[in-house]
């Protein structure tokens, strides 16, 4: 039996009897990263990414956890387990376990694009890799991040000039902290949603230079918001807050606007295609740098991606797990 197999509960190593980003409560968990499908309620224990415990405590309550650093080496039943940077969010890890010569890596989400705030992906040799395949389609094939924070603070210019509030959808996770980060402050203030403020305090806390931002409150008004950008989660946006506010310009930053499909089903005024997630080719290059002959894809296109995978050569193949695609979850993202 391979050292990793999929289970009706997640992830799991039977040798050292552990999950990884289990769907079902289980005794030991260990978690890739603080998204919400990836970390779930309700088992005994998790170990995670240092920076991922302080999230994973605001966002799951009162857990019992621990935290390793990156490459720090730690082992259950004979199994030698490391946590490595996947560069999707900050305190994202791809899990390496290794037992009698046998090396598999589970990569949570990853992507290959430094964003300059999370610790870029390391490639890490094995002989079983699992990965997502989230935009999967050779369709999939971003543009540099500089351009695409180009493109958006020419539009937060404009939308300025107008006395216009520009709003931007960003989960609250990630997404929110790439742009605070790379965004061009010169050009006003950053307005933040309480759930990215309080994401904020705890990235802040952990030693991360993300720059000022201003929480929106109760006493927060149209005079304040005139000409600046607020940050917020989809979820958030149906509020009364939001919809008050008369003069504003929406736009959405994920990979999903490259699809045609999804700008006509969530109808926003400009749409940014920036993903936390690797591109086609992304997914290809990472898993050609692991050398893994055996690859589990775990969700995204997995069909079509498993696919191309085993005409490549690889034994690969998909299997059934609980993780979402980014599109799913931005609705629920609003604690
Ligand atoms: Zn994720
Ligand atoms: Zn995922």
């Amino acid at each position: 039996m391979p050292l990793l197999t999929v289970t009706k509960k997640g992830i799991y190593c039977a040798q050292a009897d552990f999950y990884i980003d289990p769907w079902k409560s289980v005794d030991k968990a260990l978690i890739t990263h603080a998204h919400a499908d990836h970390a779930r309620k309700g088992s005994k224990a998790y170990i995670s990414h240092n920076h991922s415990v302080p999230i994973l405590k605001h966002r799951l309550g009162n857990i019992n956890i621990s935290g390793v650093k990156y490459g720090e080496v730690f082992s259950i039943n004979g199994v030698k387990i490391s946590f490595h940077p996947a560069g999707h969010i900050i305190g994202s890890a791809q899990i390496r376990v290794e037992y009698k010569g046998e090396i598999w890596v589970a990569s949570g989400d990853y992507k290959t694009e430094n964003d300059q705030i999370t610790p870029p992906i390391e490639i890490i040799k094995c002989h079983g890799f699992i990965t997502e395949s989230t935009f999967g389609l050779p369709a999939f094939n971003w543009e540099s991040q500089a351009l695409v924070f180009q493109q958006i603070n020419e539009w937060w210019k404009e939308n300025k000039a107008e006395d216009t509030v520009s709003i931007i959808a960003a989960y609250s996770l990630g997404k929110a902290q790439r742009l605070i980060h790379n965004l061009d402050h010169e050009i006003g203030d950053i307005y933040v949603h309480n759930s990215i403020n309080n994401i904020n305090k705890i990235v802040r806390n952990l030693g991360y230079p993300l720059k000022e931002t201003k929480h929106i409150t109760a006493h927060t008004n149209a005079e304040h918001l005139k000409g600046n950008l607020v940050l917020a989660p989809f979820g958030a946006l149906r509020t009364s807050l939001f919809n008050n506010i008369e003069n504003k310009c929406l736009a959405n930053a994920s990979g999903w606007m490259a699809m045609r499909k999804t700008r006509k089903a969530r109808p926003v005024d400009k749409g940014f295609v920036l993903s936390d997630h690797a591109d086609w080719n992304g997914l290809l290059d990472v898993i050609k740098g692991t050398g893994a002959s055996e690859v589990i894809v775990s969700h995204g296109y997995t069909e079509i991606f498993s696919k191309h995978l085993r005409e490549l050569g690889l034994n690969a193949y998909s299997e059934e797990t609980a993780y979402k695609s980014e599109q799913e979850i931005v609705t629920s993202d609003i604690s």
